[in-house]
């Protein structure tokens, strides 16, 4: 087997809270436990949800939780040709067609199907830009989107939750690649760079467990190995809702970081820890190993 490599992938949108700590602890636990390489990715391909500096605090978050990447941050806003080449091989190999669809004509189609289907307040794309239905219908391309087999009930295991399937066609459709207004989708840009660093175990928070099974068609889609999957379970708000920078979860405050790796610890199911940063950080990699 490859030497462990794992990543911690923020998106740079606001500074790290007590939910993302919790992400970027336990994949830098679970490296380290492997004897493996921990590296850090800043996904700042949606540039209009991204906060200037958010990528610097981020990283000095982290380093005051002696936690700091063992090689070189990248940035994917400087990976666009990487993500093109890959579009340009699915597009090659038929995985991948343009699509000229708005969303008016999105929800047209559906209502003229009848039953249209929603996923997380998204249609599920009816195919009507699909190349054997016609493609474009003379309409410009918009955007990018990756053919579903329609046969893509996708089984994976997750170290943490155990087996879980999706049926991709039915449950998400043909998503975007690349969007309408140019930019690069999450899917496609987490694909290939996890296969461009080597990436051989993915650990990150359990909201993102839903994405697996799209990104495991993907990687098939492009010949690329899928790596082991642990989804960690989410810090909950006040009000019983995932912590999230959107509903308004406090960024991190570091004065006290020992404080704040105990609230990830804890989490985690690892026990607190009095002392220094470094020492919490050992017995964590025991405890994580045991
Ligand atoms: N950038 C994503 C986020 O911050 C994480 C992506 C991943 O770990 O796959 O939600």
């Amino acid at each position: 087997m490859a030497a462990y490599r794992g990543r911690f992938a923020p998106s740079p949108t606001g500074p790290l809270h007590a939910g993302s700590l919790v992400a970027a602890l336990a994949s830098w636990l679970d490296a380290r436990a492997h004897g493996g390489a921990w590296l850090v990715r800043m996904e700042d391909v949606d540039m209009p949800r991204c906060v200037p500096g958010a990528d610097q605090l981020i990283l000095q978050q982290l380093a005051t939780c002696g936690l700091v990447s063992d090689e070189p941050v990248v940035w994917q806003s400087e990976r666009g040709p990487l993500y093109q080449q890959a579009l340009h091989l699915l597009v090659q190999q038929g995985h991948a067609y343009p699509c000229g669809c708005s969303r008016k004509d999105i929800e047209a189609a559906l209502q003229a199907q009848g039953a249209g289907r929603e996923r997380h307040h998204i249609a599920v794309y009816p195919g009507t830009c699909r190349p054997e239905r016609g493609g474009l219908h003379g309409k410009p391309a918009r955007a990018w989107r990756l053919q579903i087999p329609d046969l893509s009930e996708v089984p994976w295991s997750d170290r943490h939750l155990g087996p879980q399937t999706q049926n991709v066609a039915t449950e998400v459709g043909d998503f975007i690649l690349k969007r309408a207004d140019g930019l690069w989708a999450y899917q496609l840009a987490v694909v290939v760079d996890d296969a461009a660093q080597g990436i051989t175990h993915v650990v990150r928070g359990e909201d993102l467990a839903d994405n697996t099974a799209r990104q495991i068609l993907l990687q098939r889609a492009l010949g690329l190995p899928t790596p082991a999957y642990l989804h960690t379970p989410l810090v909950l708000g006040a009000n019983g809702e995932k912590l999230s920078k959107q509903n308004g979860a406090q960024p991190l405050g570091v004065a006290d970081p020992l404080q704040v790796l105990n609230a990830a610890a804890l989490a985690l199911g690892l026990p607190p820890q009095a002392g220094s940063v470094s020492k919490a950080l050992t017995t964590w990699i025991g405890a994580w190993q045991a």
